[in-house]
């Protein structure tokens, strides 16, 4: 990636999870600013990552050669309004939900070379999934950086239409929560049935993680084939797969993503 000075504006929950991912990617900490209206996040990442900080967003956004905004979606019009005057032709990406690409535009007052990005929390632990959007005529090499700042995060899709944002919402930056929810389930089962919680989330939680991995390194076979690889005709797992079955599971699978769409599409 190149070396350009990066502005986090925001400096939350995810700006936190992008900033550990670059740092542990070689990225040099000496080029990454975070501003963030209160001191303890800041210091925080200071202590962590040894980045600049600031509680004044204009003078950092100014210096820096790529702005990431990263504030709330509720407050990205005060934000860019405060940042019309520097922002020149600097690259800006936006990780904001439900805020759509021409927005940005009128918020700032003028036409910006925006990024929409829509990343996922696992982006912590290296294993996040970004999907981005860039209108047409971005240039190939804000397109390769933005790429890059995602990648040392986890894994990346480019989307064609925007509207493909919102199916990235469904399908991965809301999509963590669904899987908490049904290890969960399995967790409460697993107590109702007698285990100590304990041992209930050792055994869920690492299911999972062994089922997940199963998948990704396993590219030639789909979910469809691993599963019946496991599942015995008249055995135990085919029992449980035909309750999931049964009860729906797919159609409320879909319905859940349906949903999550409209609201995504509700919000911008
Ligand atoms: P967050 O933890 O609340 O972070 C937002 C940060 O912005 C806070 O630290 C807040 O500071 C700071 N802030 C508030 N006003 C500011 C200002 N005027 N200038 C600079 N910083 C300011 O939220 P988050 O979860 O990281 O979400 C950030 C963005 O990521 C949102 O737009 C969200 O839609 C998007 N996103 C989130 C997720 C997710 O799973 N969390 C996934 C994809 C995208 P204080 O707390 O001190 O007020």
């Amino acid at each position: 990636m190149q070396n350009k000075k990066i502005c986090f504006i925001g400096a939350g929950n995810m700006s936190r999870a992008i900033i550990g991912g670059l740092i542990k990617s070689g990225y040099s900490a000496s080029l990454i600013t975070a501003t963030n209206p209160s001191l303890p996040k800041l210091d925080a990442l200071a202590a962590d990552y040894g980045i600049n900080t600031s509680q004044d967003n204009v003078p950092s956004a100014s210096a820096a050669d790529v702005i990431v905004l990263s504030v709330k979606p509720q407050l990205m019009q005060a934000v860019c309004e405060s940042l019309a005057g520097v922002v020149d032709d600097k690259l800006l990406i936006t990780i904001a939900a439900g805020i759509p690409e021409n927005r940005y535009h009128d918020y700032f007052g003028k036409q910006v070379k925006l990024i929409r990005t829509m990343p996922n929390t696992p982006m912590q632990l290296g294993l996040g999934m970004t999907g981005l959007y860039a209108p047409a005529g971005m240039p190939d090499e804000d397109k390769a950086f933005a790429e890059s700042l995602m990648r040392a995060c986890g894994d990346i899709v480019w989307v064609n239409e925007e509207s493909g944002i919102d199916k990235v919402i469904a399908l991965a930056g809301s999509s963590p929560a669904y899987f908490f929810l049904f290890i969960e389930a399995m967790i409460e089962a697993g107590v109702e049935m007698g285990l100590p919680e304990a041992d209930a989330r050792t055994l869920a939680q690492q299911a999972a993680v062994g089922a997940a991995a199963m998948v990704k390194q396993n590219p030639g076979l789909t979910p469809a084939e691993l599963r019946a690889n496991v599942t015995s005709k008249g055995g135990t797992t085919a029992e449980a797969i035909a309750t999931f079955e049964a009860g729906g599971l797919r159609t409320l699978v879909k319905d859940a993503m349906g949903n999550c769409i409209k609201r995504a599409e509700e919000m911008a």
